[in-house]
């Protein structure tokens, strides 16, 4: 129990301070302030230690989220970090990127009282971050070696706690991925204002030092076949995300000034990594109107500010209360200049008459019961009408994008796409080929990073026992 046990009746929640709007909006820095050693310790001494920590239900990695509010409160910084370790394997990063809101902060005893919830998500953040300013590293030194080898494809957040997991059980491991750098979604679609590269670099470096390979630039089934990473390996996780565009199919859909959400994304973020300008992102004076009201469409919203636009407009076409990303991040889009439009369904992309988009025609809606829990917009006849745009940007969401080399050896597929894993009799995370394990989005479909951490640090304890009863295929030596 915290020494300080109604502390949260003096101290109220005050999450670190964000960038100022004026200053964020002139670069893609981080926004999130950081804390000071007595502020985090403050902070975490505000639990009450409820004895049935939702919190840690809710967070979709349990982590022991008291425990290391305890020992942050005591100052113990480095065992706080290696405690956080045993259960999220991107402390790190899901403090940086987790809805806390719908997750950890959202369940908190206190978010149910009028106080408000421990900081949770900041907190590991701040923890990590100052454990690696002070040289803390993983402690590896009681791992025996199996001589067991697993080959990981795709080096996104899945990718990286399966090979955490599994060096910590002693199985060496080679992540492959067809990026020159790793991250997956981390690096190249979570635009660096919510999440610095320099953070995932500072992981590369991490999971180096625990041995883990990195294998970059490399296309399984293009550059190197699969099936000889099912020769040569004992077992293969696959962690490929889910990159097929739901396509609204939109009259005008290939306009110029027509962008999809993840190109767009990703291209800024690269031209971002090469120093370069903006060029033909270059959105000053022109008005911006985004498609879809998740997460990506924050981001979008949001890089679009900082490409210039002149106005951006976020159409979704429920209400605020059914947008399916983090209140958070609306209430950042908001702050930083978007404008939301709601009740609006986009009918089509309008051109200018020389190719170039125009517009976009919408619809009213209204909601009306969908007897599956989640009310469904109904277009109202007669309300359409035009919003004038320059640049039109579409984001409608992520399907599975299965490759073909994983049909072709038997894994069994939903027909959404999505990978079956755990079925009839199987391991947790095992596909109905023995030696095949998957996680993260081609599982799930497009979701959150902790829930891929989930999938990757529990692949990997499905692997190692499997592997337990096995011979090594070969003896290797790791580091
Ligand atoms: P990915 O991160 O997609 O990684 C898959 C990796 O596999 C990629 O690196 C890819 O290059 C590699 N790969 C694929 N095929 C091959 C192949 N054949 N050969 C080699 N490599 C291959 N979630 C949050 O929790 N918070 C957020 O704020 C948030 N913001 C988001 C913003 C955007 C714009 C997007 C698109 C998503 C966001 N998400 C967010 C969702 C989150 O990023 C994903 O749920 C998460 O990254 C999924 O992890 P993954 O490891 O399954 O896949
Ligand atoms: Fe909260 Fe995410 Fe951290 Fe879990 S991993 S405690 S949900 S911020």
């Amino acid at each position: 129990m915290s020494a300080k046990l109604f502390q949260f009746l003096d101290v109220p929640r005050q999450p670190p301070r964000t960038v100022p709007v004026a200053v964020r909006v002139l670069g893609y820095g981080e926004i999130g302030g950081d804390f000071a050693m007595p502020q985090a310790s403050t902070q975490a001494e505000r639990c009450i230690d409820c004895g049935n920590p939702y919190c840690e239900h809710a967070c979709p990695v349990h982590n022991y989220i008291p425990n290391w509010l305890k020992l942050v409160q005591q100052g113990r910084i480095l065992e706080a970090a290696t405690l956080m370790h045993e259960t999220n394997p991107l402390p790190e990063i899901c403090g940086r990127v987790c809805p806390q809101d719908r997750l950890c902060e959202g369940a908190c005893t206190l978010e149910q009282t009028a106080f408000g919830s421990v900081t949770i998500g900041s907190i590991e953040r701040w923890v990590t971050d100052e454990a690696f300013r002070q040289g803390w590293r993983p402690d590896l030194s009681n791992v025996r070696e199996t001589g067991h080898r697993v080959a990981v494809i795709g080096a996104g957040p899945a990718g990286l706690a399966c090979a955490d997991r599994l060096r910590r059980e002693g199985i060496a491991v080679d992540v492959y991925d067809r990026h020159r750098e790793i991250g997956g979604l981390l690096t190249f679609g979570i635009p660096p204002f919510k999440l610095d590269k320099g953070v995932v670099r500072t992981r590369r470096d991490v999971l180096e030092g625990m041995g883990v390979r990195f294998v970059l630039g490399k296309d399984i089934g293009r550059d190197v076949a699969f099936e000889s990473l099912l020769e040569e390996y004992d077992a293969v996780f696959v962690g490929t995300g889910a990159y097929t565009f739901v396509d609204g199919k939109l009259p005008g859909h290939a306009l110029q000034g027509v962008h999809d959400a993840l190109p767009f994304l990703i291209a800024n973020t690269e031209r971002l990594m090469r120093d370069e300008p903006a060029s033909m992102f270059d959105f000053h004076g022109k008005h911006v109107v985004v498609l879809g009201g998740g997460d990506t469409g924050m981001d979008c919203n949001r890089t679009a500010i900082r490409l210039g636009a002149a106005s951006v407009t976020c159409v979704y076409r429920r209400d605020e209360a059914s947008m399916p990303g983090s209140a958070r991040e609306v209430n950042y889009s908001r702050e930083e200049g978007v404008s939301f439009l709601f009740h609006r369904q986009p009918m089509a992309i309008l051109d200018d008459g020389n190719g170039q988009v125009r517009g976009v025609r919408v619809v009213e809606t209204r909601l009306v019961d969908s007897g599956d829990g989640r009310p469904k917009p109904q277009n109202i006849p007669g309300t359409e009408s035009e919003i004038a745009a320059d640049v039109v940007i579409q984001s409608f969401g992520f399907l599975p994008s299965p490759p073909e080399w994983l049909t072709a050896h038997g894994v069994q597929l939903a027909s959404s796409g999505k990978v079956i894993t755990g079925a009839h009799g199987r391991l947790p995370h095992q596909t109905s080929h023995p030696k095949i394990f998957a996680g993260g989005d081609n599982v799930r479909g497009a979701d959150l990073v902790v829930r891929a951490v989930y999938d990757g640090r529990e692949a990997a304890k499905s692997i190692a026992n499997m592997l337990v009863s096995e011979p090594a295929k070969t003896t290797v030596a790791v580091g």
